[in-house]
């Protein structure tokens, strides 16, 4: 077993990143899978959504394991993972991160940090989810280059033209000089506001203009007020609102990554080369 690595990636902040890792990995768990989570933003946004309030307290965290592989200093990863009560591993994060980030610029292999420090962990879980920064800068291109797919949510209020072109063109680049496998799993429209017209307009719109590049998840989650409360009590939004529309789907999105692997572990099986997802990602590679 290795774990399948997704990245949650995009460089605008505010777009459901966050959320959905959490919902994506505390999802997978629920269906039995071994889940890491790595918080890959000095935000730390997703260490304190899990109930770990003050981050920047922790000794031990993804930026003082970075450091000790950049200075070829002994490290164990198992000091920096914790517990949460639903069932997931994660890496905290903290403000330190920041300071890696400059750390990173002169160091040996430095976009690929990260991926070292997973060598050791990746046969352990199923699914490893990193929740990336909003920037492109080297903290960003280390989540690329340690992933086997990213996840881009885009939220449906605007099209996110020139940001998306960055984004592909930096994906692109990781594929050719640090992660010759990296696919897109998909496009995520994220926080549709379904009472307007523009929302639905923009999810359209998302659809015919990328969707002949790249695969976009058939899952829409809707905007719903107990989406924005989970990270308050520290819960999955699948323990804070079982009933809601946001829960059902990421449920539902849970479902379409399960399946995802599932078609990729066929693929593995027949020796067959194992990058698309679809002829979708395919035209996706030649045109950026
Ligand atoms: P990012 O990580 O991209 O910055 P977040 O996941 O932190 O994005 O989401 C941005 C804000 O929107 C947060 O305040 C979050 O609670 C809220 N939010 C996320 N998803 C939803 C949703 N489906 N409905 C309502 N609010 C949401
Ligand atoms: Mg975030």
């Amino acid at each position: 077993m290795s774990a399948q690595t997704i990245a949650i990636c995009n460089q605008k902040g505010g777009v459901g990143k966050t959320t959905t890792a959490v919902s994506l990995g505390t999802g997978l768990a629920r269906q039995g899978k071994k889940v890491l989570m790595i918080d890959a933003d000095p935000q730390a946004d997703l260490t304190t959504a899990l109930g770990w309030y003050n981050p920047d307290e922790f000794k031990d965290n993804l930026a003082s394991i970075m450091e000790d592989i950049i200075d070829d200093k002994p490290y164990d990863i198992t000091k920096v993972i914790r517990h949460h009560d639903e069932g997931v591993d994660v890496i905290p994060s903290s403000i330190d991160l920041s300071y890696l980030e400059t750390r990173l610029v002169t160091a040996m292999s430095r976009e690929k940090i990260m991926r070292i420090m997973l060598h050791d962990i990746k046969d352990s879980y199923d699914y490893i989810i990193i929740d990336c920064m909003p920037s492109l800068g080297m903290i960003t291109i280390n989540s690329l280059t340690a992933a086997d797919s990213v996840i881009i949510p885009v939220q449906a209020q605007y099209l996110p033209a020139k940001g998306m072109q960055q984004l592909l063109q930096t994906i692109n680049r990781v594929k050719k000089y640090s992660n010759e496998s990296l696919d897109i799993e998909g496009v995520l429209i994220t926080l549709k506001d379904n009472r307007t017209n523009n929302a639905k307009r923009t999810a359209t719109m998302i659809r015919e203009i990328y969707g002949e590049q790249l695969r976009i998840f058939n899952t829409e989650i809707p905007v719903a007020t107990k989406a924005a409360e989970t990270a308050e009590h520290a819960m999955s939004i699948y323990s804070y609102d079982p009933q809601g529309k946001a829960t059902a789907a990421y449920e539902n999105l849970v479902k379409e990554v399960i399946t995802d692997e599932q078609r990729l572990g066929c693929l593995d099986e027949a020796g067959a080369k194992r990058h698309l997802l679809d002829s979708g990602n395919e035209r996706g590679r030649e045109d950026w």
